[in-house]
């Protein structure tokens, strides 16, 4: 081949064949799985800032490996752009983005060849750099990305190796240091211990190397399933720990956002557009005592439930996790009695909402005892009610 020149070149055309042919494929590896399932962005209505309800991968990505298109309310993932710096991992409250090879079901995998001994958490690239360090008492557990981990993954590394861990790195990002905060916050109130460790000199990893033991009050195992969401494998190991104590509140940090809705029951007519709304189950409808039920333990608090209430009944309260059993269980957030049709005596609707049709309607329907009637009536009564008016009308 040689040197060629662009003379050598009958035309731009014969150029360009030549160069595409020698310059082959590369195929750029996919760092990040994306499953819209649970996601808190995907094809949900805009707020009224006109943006998505979550769309924190977004924010933290440091390049363009994740934007968002807020008229098509979808995500686009650019694997040219990803670096693979787990930020979005860390920071998606619903379990939507996980490293590729390194998902949530790999990581308890890994965490398992851990157990009763003492994993030193660190990227693959700052292994190369400790060669010389005598790793007897403790073993390296290598990631991709440390900044990865979210309060779910740092639980399961102690639980599932039954040890306080040690991260070791240079560059923590400000949501992996918020995390362990958070999660070391919820063992200090429990055992007062704080069991994820990190630090970035030899020095100080040695000498954790020498103190930390295993210990069999940490060691939990719990078999998740592949479907099951973030935050309630969270809650089940959280659950382990707290099994039947109270042990207050820990109140979120800089970056988490755990908390609960609260309800007026006054003004909920039990409509369930919250319950639709809601793609994580933490609200749903009791059909047996015609109840509206709310698990706090897997709510993300996007507060797009907040906005599909057409009564305003729901607001938002983020002040952390309460480590109580029943911060895990439905609770009731308001309930009513069925409405029977006048008619026919069949349940169609609950009382509050027949109530809340009729302040409105009554002004309007002003002195039509038909129309009036129609509003206690079950569909299929409505219409011969309506019917029967007209026909009295015509004859
Ligand atoms: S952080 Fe997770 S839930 Fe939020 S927009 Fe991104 S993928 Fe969806
Ligand atoms: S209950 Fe409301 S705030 Fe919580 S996850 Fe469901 S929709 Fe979001």
């Amino acid at each position: 081949m040689g040197i060629e020149t662009v003379s050598d070149y009958d035309d731009g055309f014969e150029l360009l064949k030549t160069l595409d042919s020698r310059i082959g494929e590369y195929v750029y590896q996919r760092k990040i799985n994306y499953d819209p399932d649970h996601c808190q962005y995907f094809h949900r209505r805009p707020n009224k800032n006109q943006e998505g309800y979550c769309h924190r991968c977004a924010d933290v990505c440091p390049t363009f490996g994740v934007g968002k298109d807020d008229s098509l309310m979808e995500l686009i993932f650019s694997k040219i752009d990803c670096i693979g710096c787990g930020n979005c991992v860390n920071v998606c409250p619903s379990g939507s983005l996980q490293r590729d090879g390194y998902d949530k079901e790999a990581i308890v995998e890994i965490a398992k060849l851990y157990k009763n001994k003492t994993p030193v958490v660190m990227d693959f690239d700052t292994f190369e750099t400790l060669e010389e360090f005598d790793f007897y008492s403790c073993i390296p557990l290598l990631l991709p990305q440390v900044n990865l981990l979210n309060e779910m993954y740092l639980m399961t590394l102690i639980q599932e190796s039954g040890s306080e861990i040690i991260i070791f790195t240079k560059n923590p990002s400000e949501n992996l240091l918020e995390s362990i905060k958070l999660v070391n916050n919820i063992y200090d109130c429990i055992h007062n211990i704080k069991p994820i460790h990190i630090t970035e000199e030899i020095k100080a990893l040695s000498d954790l190397c020498d103190t930390l033991k295993p210990n069999k009050n940490l060691s939990y195992t719990y078999a998740q399933n592949q479907r099951e969401a973030l935050r309630d494998i969270f809650a089940q190991r959280l659950m382990f720990l707290i099994k039947n104590n109270d042990y207050g509140i820990v109140k979120n940090t800089q970056t988490s956002h755990y908390g609960e809705i609260i309800i007026n029951q006054n003004t909920c007519t039990l409509c369930m557009s919250c319950v639709g709304a809601c793609n994580v189950k933490s609200l749903s409808s009791n059909a047996s005592n015609f109840s509206l039920q709310f698990n706090p333990s897997s709510c993300t608090t996007c507060g797009y439930c907040v906005d599909s209430c057409p009564e305003n009944a729901i607001s938002l309260d983020l002040y952390g996790i309460s480590l109580s059993p029943s911060w895990f269980e439905n609770k009731t957030m308001a309930q009513d009695k069925m409405f029977e049709c006048i008619e026919c005596s069949k349940p169609f609707a609950t009382t509050k909402s027949i109530e809340k049709i009729k302040s409105i309607m009554l002004p309007i329907f002003k002195d039509d005892t038909a129309k009036i009637r129609s509003l206690e009536c079950c569909p299929d009564c409505k219409v011969k009610v309506m019917f029967e008016k007209n026909i009295e009308a015509f004859i």
